[in-house]
């Protein structure tokens, strides 16, 4: 829904009395927005939309920007150190296509830190 926000005079036959916002509903017309009262146009579509866009193109640079792909997550493995069951485990890996994925572990217990490949 759009509301017109076209200035239009308060009194056509009288413009010493000055204007006013139109605030008719606009109806959709192809690609536009057109005002039946005043018969202003407008254009579909409105700014934060656009902003919407530039956020998540921003989200997607600052991913793609980043030279190692981390994940951190939870998981079941035993601690070399004090043998606790639970540890945060990130995977990390390299551009290069020869390298494998390094897992690195955290204990959540001791905080023991130990890695895998
Ligand atoms: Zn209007
Ligand atoms: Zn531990």
């Amino acid at each position: 829904m759009k509301f017109c926000t076209n200035q239009i005079p308060v009194d056509p036959k009288d413009p010493s009395k000055g204007l006013k916002t139109c605030g008719s509903m606009m109806t959709p017309k192809g690609g536009m927005f057109v005002c039946p009262v005043c018969g202003a146009e407008q254009a579909k579509g409105n700014k934060s939309d656009v902003i919407t866009t530039q956020a998540k193109e921003r989200e997607i640079t600052v991913l793609e920007g980043d030279a190692e792909a981390a994940v951190q997550s939870k998981t079941t493995v035993q601690c070399p150190e004090c043998g606790y069951m639970e540890a945060s485990y990130t995977i990390r890996q390299t551009r290069a296509a020869d390298e494998p994925e390094t897992m690195i572990y955290r204990c959540l217990k001791c905080n023991h830190t130990w890695r895998e490949y």
